[in-house]
């Protein structure tokens, strides 16, 4: 191995938006810091290369946001999209500090852009990255390089020198081969291990091969697995996840937002034999996008098929492949692999059910069905109007949240309760400590930029003492 690469103050492993936060606070706070990024610097930046928003708490309404959305009301999302499983404090704090993130996150050179429209329907809780994540990330390489942050890419952390909770160093494995860094505190921000499918399969069985993995190929959840291994408190288990239903032509990792289907509010999903296996209109979009991925991980081989006919065609985001259509539904079951007489009976049966109703798909509609197991309790049409449609979906896995446990300083806590040495954390590797399960669209980012601020600081500040 080569000698000491570099000494730092402060080595924040993950070039994502958590780590760019962390590296940027760090400096501000007057700390070296070196950011050590995994990938080459085209794919810098992980999963928030594909993030378009973020959900910040606001008083009232704004250039960019339509109306006030309260701490108490964030708080309130996050509880029910959990259904409890957060760590009050650390939510509470987090909510309370994304309310400064707006105006923070613009100061480091990023800039908002009037709310989208679309089936999430964000305008009043979430702020647009302008020019979405990328443009994001880049302002903020931009300002932190500025600052006088280090980056080096290609730069692979695989070991962790550990004496209890204190961090003394950390291995990289660069092109030209092995080296060590040197630093006094380290923040940890390499994202979860979601692109990791044997870790996948250690927790979902073997079924875990056929998902996809929407973003970056390189989180594998290494740092993780090295502070597991060296002691650190874990939070959440390894099932728990963001997991949405999108397109099964996409390719097996970064198929990014493109490949998302949102048009299952619109038609019927049946599995591989030609069953439907849940109420495809049980609330509004944004609140159940968030299920489909692993309503779809419990099918036979993990595949199923949104259909709908013409009616519904213009009225959603297509996925980045043209839907599969047919003049009938037997000739659609043909082109998707399906048993035409089972497909039939199931759209039959499913046109017999549905009532009279005034379709509305901007509220939940009465639109229903009425004996059918399971029913579709809202947006219920019949398919009726040729040519009928098919996407196929596969589960795409956005990000995993069995992470590291935190306290409110970002300071990671060891499985024997104490606080670690010079550890800190923030991003998808720390996400279990506010999301046990569920989602609400735009915390990923709320994580990583919250967490990511204080770890930073509360990393420079460690360095100078
Ligand atoms: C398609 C898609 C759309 C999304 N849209 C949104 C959205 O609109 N809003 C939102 O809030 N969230 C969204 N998310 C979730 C969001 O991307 C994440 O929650 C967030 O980006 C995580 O930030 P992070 O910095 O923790 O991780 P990342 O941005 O993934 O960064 C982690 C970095 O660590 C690096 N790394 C990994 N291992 C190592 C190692 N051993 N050594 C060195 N470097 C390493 C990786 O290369 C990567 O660059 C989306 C995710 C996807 C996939």
């Amino acid at each position: 191995m080569d000698a000491t690469l570099a000494r730092v103050d402060v080595v924040v492993i993950g070039g994502g938006n958590a780590g760019l936060c962390a590296a940027i606070s760090a400096r501000r706070s007057g700390a070296s810091v070196l950011v050590v990024e995994a990938a080459p610097k085209f794919y810098r930046g992980g999963n928030t290369r594909h993030t378009r928003n973020m959900r910040c708490a606001h008083d009232s309404a704004t250039k960019i946001l339509s109306g006030p959305y309260t701490q108490d009301e964030f708080f309130e999302d996050l509880l029910r999209v959990t259904q409890g499983q957060t760590d009050e404090v650390l939510a509470r704090l987090m909510i309370r500090e994304s309310q400064d993130m707006l105006g923070w996150i613009v100061e480091q050179g990023v800039r908002w852009q009037p709310s989208l429209g679309g089936t999430l329907s964000l305008g009043r809780t979430n702020s647009f990255f302008l020019g979405g994540g990328r443009a994001m990330l880049n302002a903020l390489y931009l300002t932190a390089e500025r600052l006088g942050v280090e980056v080096l890419y290609d730069t692979e952390v695989v070991e962790m020198e550990m004496e209890g909770g204190r961090c003394s160093g950390v291995l990289v494995r660069r092109p030209d081969g092995m080296h060590r860094i040197s630093a006094k505190a380290v923040v940890a921000a390499a994202g979860g291990f979601e692109a990791n499918i044997d870790w996948l399969k250690e927790a979902w069985g073997p079924s875990a091969g056929n998902f996809l993995i929407r973003g970056t190929p390189y989180n594998r959840g290494t740092v993780l697995k090295m502070l597991m291994d060296k002691g650190v408190e874990t939070i959440r288990d390894p099932t728990q996840c963001h997991a949405v239903a999108i397109d099964a032509r996409a390719p097996k990792f970064d198929g990014g937002i493109i490949t998302r289907l949102d048009c299952v509010v619109f038609g019927i999903v049946v599995n591989n034999r030609a069953e439907r296996f849940y109420d495809e209109g049980e609330d509004i979009w944004p609140k159940r996008y968030a299920i489909w991925g692993r309503l779809v991980a419990q099918q036979p081989d993990q595949i199923a098929y949104i259909l709908f006919d013409a009616s519904s065609l213009e009225l959603f985001m297509p996925s980045l492949y043209p839907p599969i259509a047919a003049p009938t539904i037997a000739e659609l079951a043909g082109k998707l692999g399906l048993d035409a007489e089972a497909l039939t009976r199931t759209v039959e049966g499913f046109n017999a059910a549905v009532r009279p109703g005034t379709f509305d798909d901007k509220t939940l509609d009465d639109c229903r069905t009425e004996g059918l197991t399971p029913p579709k309790s809202h947006w219920a049409r019949k398919l009726q109007t040729a040519p009928y449609y098919a996407y196929p979906v596969r589960p795409g896995i956005t990000f995993t949240y069995l992470g590291v446990r935190v306290g409110a300083d970002a300071r990671m806590r060891m499985a024997d309760g104490t606080g670690a040495d010079n550890l800190f954390a923030a991003g998808e590797i720390m996400a279990g400590n506010v999301l046990g399960r569920g989602y609400a669209a735009g915390i990923g980012m709320t994580i990583g930029s919250v967490f990511g601020r204080i770890a930073g600081r509360e990393a420079a500040d460690h360095a100078r003492h």
